[in-house]
């Protein structure tokens, strides 16, 4: 099936409050473009330097999230343009992005990435540890950042009541970190092999790849 196809399907089947972030990591811009064409604005890349390659290239109303693991030394080269960053682990982290941001006059909206896998794989914080930060004098002094909600990863299972119990766990930290930050509204989880189940845990935003664009060939 076309890329065009796959998305629409996809789409379709969405609850509205629920974004679709389209996945494109690997995928070349001739893919994504497919996928713009059939009316996909947001777009989601794990690499810094392959987004920034992409954003040069590609239509300037697309919105950019980076969803990968992100090193300080890289935050500079998407501070420019990027809509949203998934992957927002510590405060040393959030420091350096407020710090781009403000380069730019512009504020950068962030999640807050949970730990709610068993693996030791999926990094992010504990729920405590994303409680702290929030309350934390640091924080309250960025004003160039936004915490607009979290993400996290289920564990790579086939077991659907560990991963069910995983997303519900987002959900709740979620709910328990909105009732001090009402500006809390995203909860990110859910990618090709489980954003159906994601969304009735409560999922607000899935980041879809595999099944838009077909399986990725990391050899190339
Ligand atoms: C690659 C990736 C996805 C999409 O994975 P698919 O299984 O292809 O849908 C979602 N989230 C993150 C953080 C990823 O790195």
């Amino acid at each position: 099936m076309s890329i065009k196809t796959n998305l629409l399907k996809l789409k379709s089947a969405l609850p509205s409050q629920v974004t679709l972030v389209a996945v494109s990591k690997t995928k070349p811009v001739e893919d994504v473009m497919e996928a713009y064409e059939a009316g996909q604005r947001v777009f989601g890349e794990n690499k810094v330097q392959e987004m920034v390659d992409k954003y040069q290239q590609m239509p300037k109303d697309i919105q950019w999230h980076m969803i990968g693991n992100v090193q300080r030394n890289k935050v500079k080269y998407m501070a420019e343009f990027v809509d949203l960053i998934h992957g927002v682990d510590s405060l040393k982290l959030l420091t350096e992005i407020n710090k781009q941001a403000e380069k730019h006059q512009r504020s950068i909206n962030c999640l807050l990435q949970l730990k709610i896998a068993q693996e030791d794989t999926k990094f992010g914080m504990t729920a405590e540890a994303a409680h702290d930060l929030l309350e934390s004098d640091h924080f309250k002094s960025l004003k160039n950042i936004s915490i607009v909600g979290v993400m996290g990863m289920a564990s790579f299972t086939e077991n659907t009541a560990q991963i069910k119990e995983e997303f519900t766990s987002l959900k709740t930290t979620f709910e328990s970190l909105k009732k001090t930050n009402p500006s809390l509204e995203i909860v990110s989880m859910g990618m090709s092999g489980d954003y159906p189940l994601a969304i009735t845990c409560g999922s607000t935003m899935v980041r879809v790849g595999s099944s838009i664009f077909g399986a990725r060939n990391y050899a190339i």
